[in-house]
Protein backbone atom coordinates (compact mmCIF):
# COMPACT_ATOMS: atom_id res chain seq x y z
CA UNK A 1 0.00 0.00 0.00
CA UNK A 2 1.35 3.33 -0.93
CA UNK A 3 2.52 5.72 2.35
CA UNK A 4 0.38 8.49 0.92
CA UNK A 5 -2.91 6.98 1.24
CA UNK A 6 -2.10 5.07 3.83
CA UNK A 7 -1.44 8.05 5.87
CA UNK A 8 -4.56 9.76 4.55
CA UNK A 9 -6.73 7.16 5.63
CA UNK A 10 -4.89 6.93 8.96
CA UNK A 11 -4.93 10.37 9.27
CA UNK A 12 -8.99 10.86 8.51
CA UNK A 13 -9.99 8.02 10.84
CA UNK A 14 -7.52 9.34 13.81
CA UNK A 15 -9.39 12.63 12.93
CA UNK A 16 -12.82 11.14 12.76
CA UNK A 17 -12.54 8.75 15.99
CA UNK A 18 -11.66 12.65 17.85
CA UNK A 19 -14.36 13.63 16.35
CA UNK A 20 -17.13 11.16 17.83
CA UNK A 21 -14.99 11.88 20.87
CA UNK A 22 -15.75 15.36 21.11
CA UNK A 23 -19.22 15.09 19.70
CA UNK A 24 -19.83 12.37 23.13
CA UNK A 25 -17.89 14.12 25.69
CA UNK A 26 -20.26 17.18 24.69
CA UNK A 27 -23.66 15.33 24.58
CA UNK A 28 -22.62 14.08 28.02
CA UNK A 29 -21.40 17.39 29.58
CA UNK A 30 -24.35 19.21 27.92
CA UNK A 31 -27.49 17.75 30.02
CA UNK A 32 -25.29 17.03 32.77
CA UNK A 33 -27.81 18.87 35.24
CA UNK A 34 -30.75 17.65 33.55
CA UNK A 35 -29.61 13.95 34.42
CA UNK A 36 -28.71 14.68 37.67
CA UNK A 37 -32.11 15.77 38.04
CA UNK A 38 -33.60 12.31 37.09
CA UNK A 39 -31.31 10.22 39.12
CA UNK A 40 -28.26 11.42 41.47
CA UNK A 41 -26.65 8.82 39.61
CA UNK A 42 -27.68 9.42 35.85
CA UNK A 43 -24.86 11.37 35.12
CA UNK A 44 -22.64 7.85 36.77
CA UNK A 45 -23.99 5.68 34.30
CA UNK A 46 -24.34 7.52 31.24
CA UNK A 47 -20.13 8.44 31.35
CA UNK A 48 -19.85 5.14 31.86
CA UNK A 49 -21.63 4.15 29.16
CA UNK A 50 -20.31 6.57 27.09
CA UNK A 51 -16.70 5.93 28.19
CA UNK A 52 -17.05 1.99 27.41
CA UNK A 53 -18.35 2.86 23.29
CA UNK A 54 -15.73 5.16 22.81
CA UNK A 55 -13.06 3.21 24.77
CA UNK A 56 -14.38 0.45 22.19
CA UNK A 57 -13.96 2.60 19.35
CA UNK A 58 -10.34 4.00 20.06
CA UNK A 59 -9.18 -0.01 20.86
CA UNK A 60 -10.80 -0.74 17.72
CA UNK A 61 -8.74 1.99 15.59
CA UNK A 62 -5.53 1.46 17.61
CA UNK A 63 -5.87 -2.61 16.10
CA UNK A 64 -6.21 -1.33 12.82
CA UNK A 65 -3.66 0.88 12.53
CA UNK A 66 -1.13 -1.40 14.21
CA UNK A 67 -2.72 -3.93 11.17
CA UNK A 68 -1.96 -1.43 8.75
CA UNK A 69 1.49 -0.49 9.50
CA UNK A 70 2.42 -4.22 10.28
CA UNK A 71 0.42 -5.79 7.35
CA UNK A 72 -0.42 -8.84 9.56
CA UNK A 73 -3.55 -9.49 11.75
CA UNK A 74 -2.69 -8.85 14.90
CA UNK A 75 -6.82 -9.54 16.24
CA UNK A 76 -10.17 -9.93 14.31
CA UNK A 77 -8.71 -8.11 11.14
CA UNK A 78 -11.95 -9.37 9.55
CA UNK A 79 -14.29 -7.37 12.05
CA UNK A 80 -12.09 -4.62 11.94
CA UNK A 81 -12.59 -4.78 7.92
CA UNK A 82 -16.40 -4.76 8.74
CA UNK A 83 -16.01 -1.77 11.05
CA UNK A 84 -14.86 -0.03 8.52
CA UNK A 85 -16.79 -0.76 5.64
CA UNK A 86 -19.72 -0.80 7.58
CA UNK A 87 -19.31 2.53 10.34
CA UNK A 88 -16.16 4.26 9.70
CA UNK A 89 -15.77 4.58 5.53
CA UNK A 90 -19.35 6.59 5.29
CA UNK A 91 -18.65 8.94 8.57
CA UNK A 92 -14.90 9.14 6.87
CA UNK A 93 -16.92 10.26 3.35
CA UNK A 94 -18.60 13.22 5.39
CA UNK A 95 -15.37 14.16 7.42
CA UNK A 96 -13.56 14.31 4.34
CA UNK A 97 -15.81 16.38 2.36
CA UNK A 98 -15.76 18.70 5.57
CA UNK A 99 -11.95 18.48 5.21
CA UNK A 100 -11.62 19.49 1.65
CA UNK A 101 -10.45 15.64 0.79
CA UNK A 102 -11.80 14.63 -2.36
CA UNK A 103 -14.62 11.07 -2.32
CA UNK A 104 -12.21 9.78 -5.16
CA UNK A 105 -9.60 10.12 -2.71
CA UNK A 106 -11.28 8.29 0.04
CA UNK A 107 -12.44 5.71 -2.03
CA UNK A 108 -9.16 4.86 -3.49
CA UNK A 109 -7.75 4.74 0.41
CA UNK A 110 -10.23 2.37 1.43
CA UNK A 111 -10.15 0.40 -0.96
CA UNK A 112 -6.36 0.12 -0.21
CA UNK A 113 -7.46 -0.71 3.81
CA UNK A 114 -10.12 -2.91 2.47
CA UNK A 115 -6.98 -4.85 0.64
CA UNK A 116 -4.53 -4.77 3.48
CA UNK A 117 -7.41 -6.08 5.85
CA UNK A 118 -7.95 -9.06 3.39
CA UNK A 119 -4.32 -9.63 3.04
CA UNK A 120 -3.54 -9.57 6.70
CA UNK A 121 -5.72 -12.24 6.71
CA UNK A 122 -3.02 -15.02 5.12
CA UNK A 123 -6.35 -16.40 3.88
CA UNK A 124 -5.86 -19.80 1.32
CA UNK A 125 -9.06 -20.36 -1.39
CA UNK A 126 -9.86 -23.38 -3.61
CA UNK A 127 -9.42 -22.00 -7.06
CA UNK A 128 -12.23 -23.21 -8.22
CA UNK A 129 -14.26 -20.56 -5.18
CA UNK A 130 -12.35 -17.31 -6.64
CA UNK A 131 -13.65 -15.58 -8.88
CA UNK A 132 -12.25 -13.05 -11.45
CA UNK A 133 -15.15 -10.31 -11.98
CA UNK A 134 -14.02 -7.77 -14.48
CA UNK A 135 -16.16 -4.55 -15.88
CA UNK A 136 -16.95 -4.86 -20.02
CA UNK A 137 -15.17 -1.44 -20.41
CA UNK A 138 -11.83 -3.79 -20.88
CA UNK A 139 -13.36 -5.25 -24.15
CA UNK A 140 -12.01 -3.13 -26.63
CA UNK A 141 -14.73 -1.53 -28.14
CA UNK A 142 -14.78 -2.32 -31.40
CA UNK A 143 -14.48 -6.33 -30.44
CA UNK A 144 -17.88 -7.41 -31.73
CA UNK A 145 -17.93 -10.95 -29.82
CA UNK A 146 -20.04 -11.17 -26.88
CA UNK A 147 -17.84 -12.27 -23.91
CA UNK A 148 -20.41 -10.72 -20.71
CA UNK A 149 -22.15 -14.54 -21.44
CA UNK A 150 -18.77 -16.36 -21.89
CA UNK A 151 -15.41 -14.48 -21.66
CA UNK A 152 -13.78 -17.70 -23.27
CA UNK A 153 -15.12 -16.63 -26.36
CA UNK A 154 -12.44 -14.10 -26.39
CA UNK A 155 -10.40 -14.97 -29.88
CA UNK A 156 -6.96 -13.80 -28.07
CA UNK A 157 -6.48 -10.82 -30.73
CA UNK A 158 -4.42 -9.28 -27.97
CA UNK A 159 -6.33 -5.74 -28.82
CA UNK A 160 -7.38 -5.55 -24.95
CA UNK A 161 -6.88 -7.17 -21.78
CA UNK A 162 -9.00 -9.46 -21.67
CA UNK A 163 -7.46 -12.09 -23.51
CA UNK A 164 -4.60 -12.31 -20.67
CA UNK A 165 -7.56 -12.42 -18.13
CA UNK A 166 -8.66 -15.03 -19.69
CA UNK A 167 -5.42 -17.00 -19.84
CA UNK A 168 -4.59 -15.96 -16.33
CA UNK A 169 -8.38 -17.75 -15.32
CA UNK A 170 -7.29 -20.72 -17.77
CA UNK A 171 -3.54 -20.90 -15.69
CA UNK A 172 -4.99 -20.70 -12.25
CA UNK A 173 -8.31 -22.84 -13.09
CA UNK A 174 -10.80 -19.61 -11.64
CA UNK A 175 -13.75 -18.32 -12.78
CA UNK A 176 -13.79 -15.51 -14.63
CA UNK A 177 -16.76 -13.36 -15.17
CA UNK A 178 -17.42 -9.70 -17.23
CA UNK A 179 -20.41 -7.51 -16.33
CA UNK A 180 -21.53 -4.67 -17.68
CA UNK A 181 -23.36 -3.22 -14.24
CA UNK A 182 -23.00 -3.55 -10.91
CA UNK A 183 -26.95 -5.30 -11.11
CA UNK A 184 -24.81 -7.93 -13.29
CA UNK A 185 -22.03 -8.42 -10.79
CA UNK A 186 -24.46 -8.86 -8.02
CA UNK A 187 -25.99 -11.51 -9.81
CA UNK A 188 -22.61 -12.92 -11.03
CA UNK A 189 -21.38 -13.49 -7.69
CA UNK A 190 -24.83 -14.77 -6.18
CA UNK A 191 -24.39 -17.71 -9.23
CA UNK A 192 -20.72 -18.40 -8.62
CA UNK A 193 -20.58 -18.16 -5.00
CA UNK A 194 -17.30 -17.67 -4.14
CA UNK A 195 -15.03 -17.78 -1.18
CA UNK A 196 -13.22 -14.62 -2.14
CA UNK A 197 -13.14 -12.30 -5.09
CA UNK A 198 -10.61 -10.49 -7.64
CA UNK A 199 -12.59 -7.02 -8.83
CA UNK A 200 -11.22 -4.64 -11.02
CA UNK A 201 -13.13 -1.28 -11.44
CA UNK A 202 -12.88 2.32 -10.70
CA UNK A 203 -13.37 3.68 -7.56
CA UNK A 204 -16.58 4.27 -7.16
CA UNK A 205 -18.06 0.95 -8.60
CA UNK A 206 -15.28 -1.04 -6.33
CA UNK A 207 -16.22 0.81 -3.16
CA UNK A 208 -19.55 0.08 -3.69
CA UNK A 209 -18.77 -3.71 -4.83
CA UNK A 210 -16.52 -4.23 -1.42
CA UNK A 211 -19.46 -2.97 0.45
CA UNK A 212 -22.07 -5.24 -1.11
CA UNK A 213 -20.14 -8.30 -0.98
CA UNK A 214 -18.92 -8.21 2.84
CA UNK A 215 -18.27 -10.35 4.22
CA UNK A 216 -16.57 -12.13 1.49
CA UNK A 217 -13.38 -11.10 0.95
CA UNK A 218 -12.60 -9.09 -2.38
CA UNK A 219 -9.08 -7.82 -3.19
CA UNK A 220 -10.01 -4.99 -5.25
CA UNK A 221 -7.78 -3.69 -8.27
CA UNK A 222 -8.16 -0.37 -9.83
CA UNK A 223 -8.79 -0.02 -13.74
CA UNK A 224 -5.99 2.08 -15.90
CA UNK A 225 -7.97 5.04 -17.71
CA UNK A 226 -6.20 6.00 -20.59
CA UNK A 227 -9.15 7.21 -22.66
CA UNK A 228 -11.80 8.64 -19.82
CA UNK A 229 -14.26 6.33 -17.75
CA UNK A 230 -15.85 3.33 -18.97
CA UNK A 231 -14.16 3.62 -22.40
CA UNK A 232 -11.54 0.92 -23.33
CA UNK A 233 -9.80 0.94 -19.93
CA UNK A 234 -6.59 -1.33 -19.03
CA UNK A 235 -5.86 -3.56 -16.12
CA UNK A 236 -2.07 -4.05 -14.38
CA UNK A 237 -2.09 -7.89 -15.21
CA UNK A 238 0.85 -8.30 -12.52
CA UNK A 239 -1.39 -7.10 -9.88
CA UNK A 240 -4.51 -9.67 -10.94
CA UNK A 241 -1.60 -11.96 -11.19
CA UNK A 242 -0.24 -11.54 -7.55
CA UNK A 243 -3.81 -11.08 -5.81
CA UNK A 244 -4.24 -14.54 -7.45
CA UNK A 245 -1.11 -16.06 -5.85
CA UNK A 246 -2.26 -14.56 -3.05
CA UNK A 247 -5.57 -16.76 -2.71
CA UNK A 248 -3.52 -19.95 -4.11
CA UNK A 249 -1.07 -19.60 -1.05
CA UNK A 250 -2.62 -17.64 1.76
CA UNK A 251 0.24 -15.74 1.78
CA UNK A 252 0.53 -12.59 3.48
CA UNK A 253 1.59 -8.96 1.95
CA UNK A 254 0.49 -6.70 -0.60
CA UNK A 255 -0.23 -7.77 -3.98
CA UNK A 256 0.48 -3.56 -4.92
CA UNK A 257 -3.05 -2.94 -5.80
CA UNK A 258 -2.94 0.55 -6.21
CA UNK A 259 -1.78 2.64 -9.19
S1 LIG B 1 -8.65 -9.68 -26.90
FE1 LIG B 1 -10.60 -10.78 -27.06
S2 LIG B 1 -12.13 -9.40 -26.22
FE2 LIG B 1 -10.30 -8.17 -26.61
S3 LIG B 1 -10.63 -7.31 -28.66
FE3 LIG B 1 -9.49 -9.22 -28.92
S4 LIG B 1 -11.05 -10.80 -29.24
FE4 LIG B 1 -12.09 -9.01 -28.41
Amino acid sequence: MSEPRKRIFIGLIVFTVFLITAITVGLYLIPYVGLKNIHPLAPKIVCVSMGTVVGTLVFGVALLVLTLIRGREIFGAQRLRGVVIEVLFPIMIVVGKFLGISKEKIQRSFVEVNNLLVLAKCSRKRPERVLLLMPHCLQNNDCEIKITSDASKCKACGKCRIKDLVELAQKHKVHLSVATGGTLARRRVAEAKPQAIIAVACERDLTSGIQDAYPLPVIGILNDRPFGPCFNTSVDIAKVAEALEYFANGQCGSPGTGR
